[in-house]
């Protein structure tokens, strides 16, 4: 399988293992397979006896041979296997399923090391990280910015690797108690915590100052592990499927998804599976207060907000103000026009967005894939919280309970079982539920000792250069 650029008009075409290292083209696109691999009746009945008799990893394996052409089968095995396994997740399943309500399942991302459904993909990439730069004799140092989870999931998914080292900013006491716990508890030698004396936007601005840096970046072997990987989105594609097979007896049966979303990230995987001809019937994106993707799918306009107008809310992993994986959608939508596609994401979100509502394919994007949408607000997720944890016996973290309030919304307007994809573990967010039920989550037992360890995490200015000076004098090669 090859790859190409969603800018890129002449489509060159990249390998798996070349693009899974550079992250972003460089043409600033985001990479997409040459086409998507086709699946059959066939494939999907073998799959569902190889989830079944083998496990998740080995269904991991073979929608990844699919995708991946430049890593013998042999080695994507082993990689899955130790990507996808217990005790590394709380249950054998690896993505469990369970009904909430008639019409209404829960598919569990959140069995990982860190609690949130980023462990999904990032488990994986660690493993093909170290395979990869091992194969190539490289080292690799990841700079990256967080506010909660993607920086925990990381620094997870590369502690202790070869050739591999994490410096992470966050900003200073601005996370919860929980994910400090859980970043700063780290002491394997490859990861550095960095509490910077600043917002999460000045820690971003840190980073983007290193990468510009084009001799320091290049000297230091500095990448990311943002959230438009392309390795990332493959591995999500997994648990799609999985869940498929996980609430169907037969090949003839379709099921719907709701995801909450911010960065069109979780999703885009669910639209990648349903292109790929897995019975999916509705993809149901469902946004907070930050309803730039709402607002899209009810009126072909793309409006990305400012900073100053992206509200801080109390499901703050979808506060975004523009959806970063949304290129690869809007890609597909105009039949592949790379040429438009830059200039729409090269030049308009710039400047505001675009709008796509007098263009003939906003009117078919819902019948042909499949998309619908709605959002919820702080009451709507307290709300949902309390009577989930009320009439349903099941308590739930704020980011999936706007992915349920928005499947109980549209559910009388769908013809097949909704599965919200659970995002994090109520632990997470304890201030939220304590409002919701009053009394804070219970923390699960493989988390009991997290709140009392030491914390390994180093105060720093909010400064590129000292930050700089920090990872050079730790990031030998
Ligand atoms: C990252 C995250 C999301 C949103 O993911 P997208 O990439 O925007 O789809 C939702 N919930 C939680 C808990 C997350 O960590």
């Amino acid at each position: 399988m090859q790859y190409i650029s969603t800018r890129d008009s002449s489509q060159t075409p990249f390998s798996f293992c070349d693009i899974l290292l550079a992250g972003l083209a460089a043409d600033g696109g985001l990479y997409l397979p040459v086409e998507y691999p086709v699946l059959n009746d066939a494939q999907l009945t073998k799959w569902r006896s190889v989830l079944e008799q083998e496990g998740y990893h080995a269904l991991a394996a073979e929608v990844l041979e699919l995708f991946v052409d430049d890593i013998p089968k042999n080695d994507l095995k082993g990689i899955c296997a130790r990507a996808y396994n217990t005790p590394k997740f709380a249950h054998e399943d690896i993505v469990p399923v369970s009904q909430l309500e008639e019409g209404i399942f829960i598919a569990h991302l959140s069995e990982g090391p860190t609690a949130a459904f980023k462990d999904m993909a990032m488990q994986l990439l660690g493993e093909l990280f170290e395979y990869e730069l091992e194969r190539r004799q490289d080292t690799l140092t990841i700079v990256g910015a967080t506010s909660g989870d993607t920086g925990s999931s990381a620094e997870y998914a590369m502690r202790g690797r070869d050739g591999i080292r994490v410096f992470m900013l966050t900003p200073k006491d601005r996370m919860t108690p929980f994910q400090q716990a859980q970043m700063f508890g780290l002491d394997d030698p490859n990861i550095f915590n960095i509490a910077l004396d600043g917002m999460f936007d000045d820690c971003q601005d840190v980073v983007k100052a290193i990468s510009a840096d084009a001799d320091f970046k290049r000297e230091h072997r500095i990448g990311a592990v943002n959230s438009i990987n392309w390795a990332r989105l493959m591995a999500q594609v997994v648990y799609y499927i999985s869940t498929w097979i996980r609430t169907t007896d037969s090949n003839d049966e379709k099921v719907s998804f709701c995801v909450p979303t911010g960065n069109f990230g979780d999703i885009c995987a669910g639209h990648i599976a349903r292109q790929m001809g897995l019975p999916i019937d509705r993809l149901i994106v469902a946004t907070n207060e930050n309803d730039v993707l709402d607002e899209f799918f009810k009126t072909g306009d793309y409006r990305v907000r400012s900073s100053a107008d992206t509200f801080v809310t109390s499901s703050p992993s979808m506060d975004i103000s523009r959806a970063s994986n949304f290129e690869r959608f809007v890609f597909d939508a105009l039949g592949r026009d790379a040429d438009r596609v830059s200039e729409l994401f090269g030049e308009k979100v710039k400047t505001g967005g675009f709008d796509l509502s007098a263009d003939d394919v906003f009117p078919t994007l819902a019948d042909r894939y499949g998309f619908m949408s709605g959002k919820s607000t702080h009451a709507d997720r307290v709300q949902t919280i309390r009577d989930c944890s009320e009439k349903n016996g099941v308590l739930i973290d704020p980011h999936t309970a706007d992915g349920v309030k928005v499947a109980r919304d549209v559910r009388h307007q769908v013809d097949t079982p909704i599965v919200c994809l659970e995002t994090a573990l109520p632990v997470k967010f304890a201030e939220t539920i304590n409002e919701a039920i009053g009394k804070d989550p219970e923390i699960p037992s493989r988390f009991a000792e997290i709140m009392d360890a030491d914390r390994f995490v180093v105060d720093m200015p909010n400064d590129a250069e000292a930050v700089k000076k920090y990872i050079a004098e730790n990031a030998t090669v």
